[in-house]
């Protein structure tokens, strides 16, 4: 099926605080063991928005954005 949203994280601002992971009550965004070029951990969007935006809204360094519509 077709997501409903897209999770757009920009791993270049990522600073791995994973507080997108913690806050996301569709468990969207989980840990993963890749790293950005300054070496922190980056969270994965998995699939499952419900598009509340909490991630967006608590990621300190502006690195997600939540857009309607699937992915072109
Ligand atoms: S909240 Fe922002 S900075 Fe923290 S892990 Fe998620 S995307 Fe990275
Ligand atoms: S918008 Fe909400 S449901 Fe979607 S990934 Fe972010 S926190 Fe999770």
């Amino acid at each position: 099926m077709a997501e409903e949203y897209t999770v757009r994280i920009d791993e270049s601002l990522c600073k791995g605080c994973f507080l997108c992971v913690w806050v996301c009550p569709a468990d969207a965004l989980q840990e993963s063991d890749r790293r950005n070029e300054r070496g922190y951990r980056l969270p994965e969007y998995v699939g499952g928005c419900r598009g509340c935006r909490q991630c967006e809204l608590i990621c300190p360094d502006l690195a997600i954005e939540v857009k309607e519509g699937g992915e072109e």
